[in-house]
């Protein structure tokens, strides 16, 4: 539970979450529940409340500081029953802490001091705050200060190795993703269903989930949950093959393999150069492509042809209309050409928002000229606006190239 008005104002991230959830499930602690709240007594009040009621644990993150609406501590001692008791130690500490800055402690800041009877305090490292273990009949709630690194220190330090010592079960959770291209979520989730309720039926675990990320594609994310790091692993590594069987060429990627990282390797594997033309894509593709460490290796550069003259007299485009199958080859070719490559590709379409030579907004084609073919075209039909379907058209024009080359060893 993330305490303060600034996240409910969204004026801060509540990035603590996060970690927390990472964290956790790296310590194989299932987390059911994220709540942020306000500085509000009441409202922590019936919030801690419920959290207690439907987990074993609460941590609880921010308002441990010594300001007026830092209430946590009043907020946990009232779901105890039990009343406040301010600690001669840890208030000798917070003094000796200012005093070392150089600085007097403010009155205030005796507050930091109080416990709640029946409590045991996480001893403060950094900040001025300590952390709090407040056992409430067979639970338990933490509280830590919502300083990050405060808070991070703390749960390595104090709550996770707590946590796990209470569930007496010692397990790490891991996921991977593969990333796909090309599918529709359904047509994707119709593929995978029959691992799905295989899985289901041999206990649910590991587990699979989809994941849409919208212009870099559908996610297939799969957990699983073990005893030790290495035997989850292995589980994760027959999940993915068993996916991979299920969903071919469409994965383009694991974890965070991007489709400019997929078609790099398969380049660099295949010995093979590129130069690209782009209209439609306006240098998108070449930015995405440099984002790849060396490179300079296998990308010779794009000519980014806009006007239809510099498609002519740059390219060597013949002149006439230059959203057609036949311009996009021409531009292909050219970039193969006037760039010294072994591979061009090009791209060229209407973005919007008007359509333009009689072709609608999502007209794209593509054009791909390999070492030793002729060159071909695709059109595509793209949905959004001009910068979905410009984005669209960069990783679609990627991956119509990715799986031109074999793949890599
Ligand atoms: P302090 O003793 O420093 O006052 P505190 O326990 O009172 O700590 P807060 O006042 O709630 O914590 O937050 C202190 C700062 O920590 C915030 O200004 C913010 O920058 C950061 N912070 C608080 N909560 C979160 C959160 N959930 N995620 C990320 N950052 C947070
Ligand atoms: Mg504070």
């Amino acid at each position: 539970m993330a305490v303060g008005t600034e996240l409910l104002l969204g004026q801060i991230v509540d990035t603590n979450s996060s970690w927390m959830g990472q964290r956790l499930a790296l310590a194989g602690i299932d987390s059911h529940f994220q709540t942020k709240v306000g500085d509000n007594i009441d409202r922590i009040v019936g919030a801690l409340r419920t959290a207690l009621d439907r987990s074993d644990a609460v941590i609880m993150c921010g308002g441990l500081g010594p300001t007026q609406d830092d209430i946590t501590r009043e907020a946990i001692a009232t779901v105890m029953g039990v009343e406040l008791v301010r600690h001669d130690e840890i208030l000798d500490r917070i003094r000796a802490m200012f005093r070392a800055r150089g600085r007097d402690m403010a009155e205030s800041n005796a507050r930091q001091a109080d416990v709640p009877v029946g409590a045991s305090v996480i001893a403060q490292t950094r900040g001025t705050a300590p952390g709090l273990i407040c056992p409430v009949g067979d639970k338990v709630v933490y509280a830590v200060p919502g300083v990050p690194h405060e808070m991070m220190d703390m749960m390595e330090r104090a709550i996770v190795p707590d946590l796990q010592a209470r569930s007496g079960e010692k397990a790490v959770i891991l996921s991977r993703t593969l990333r796909t291209w090309g599918l529709a979520e359904s047509t994707l989730a119709e593929a995978v269903q029959p691992r799905i309720d295989a899985l289901d039926r041999s206990g649910g675990n590991p587990t699979i989930a989809f994941l849409a990320s919208g212009i870099e594609g559908i996610k297939v994310r799969v957990t699983a949950k073990a005893a030790d790091e290495a035997t989850a692993r292995v589980m994760l590594d027959a999940e993915e093959n068993e996916l991979r069987k299920l969903l071919g060429d469409i994965v383009f990627g694991v974890d965070e393999e991007s489709m400019e990282h997929a078609v790099a390797a398969r380049l660099m594997a295949a010995g093979l150069s590129l130069g690209l033309a782009e209209s439609v894509t306006g240098g998108l593709v070449a930015s995405r492509l440099v984002n790849v460490p060396g490179a300079s290796e296998w990308f010779r550069g794009s000519v980014v042809a806009y006007d239809p003259r510099v498609k002519f007299d740059v390219l060597g485009v013949p002149e006439g209309p230059v959203i057609t199958g036949a311009a996009a080859r021409a531009m292909a070719e050219g970039a193969r050409r006037v760039l010294g490559a072994d591979v061009g590709l090009a791209s060229t379409g209407v973005a919007g928002p008007a359509a333009q030579e009689g072709a609608e907004v999502g007209t794209v084609w593509f054009g791909i000229a390999m070492p030793g073919e002729e060159s071909e075209a695709v059109e595509v039909r793209l949905p959004g606006d001009r910068d979905r379907i410009r984005q669209f058209s960069s990783i679609s024009l990627l991956d119509l190239l990715r799986r031109r080359l074999p793949p890599a060893p």
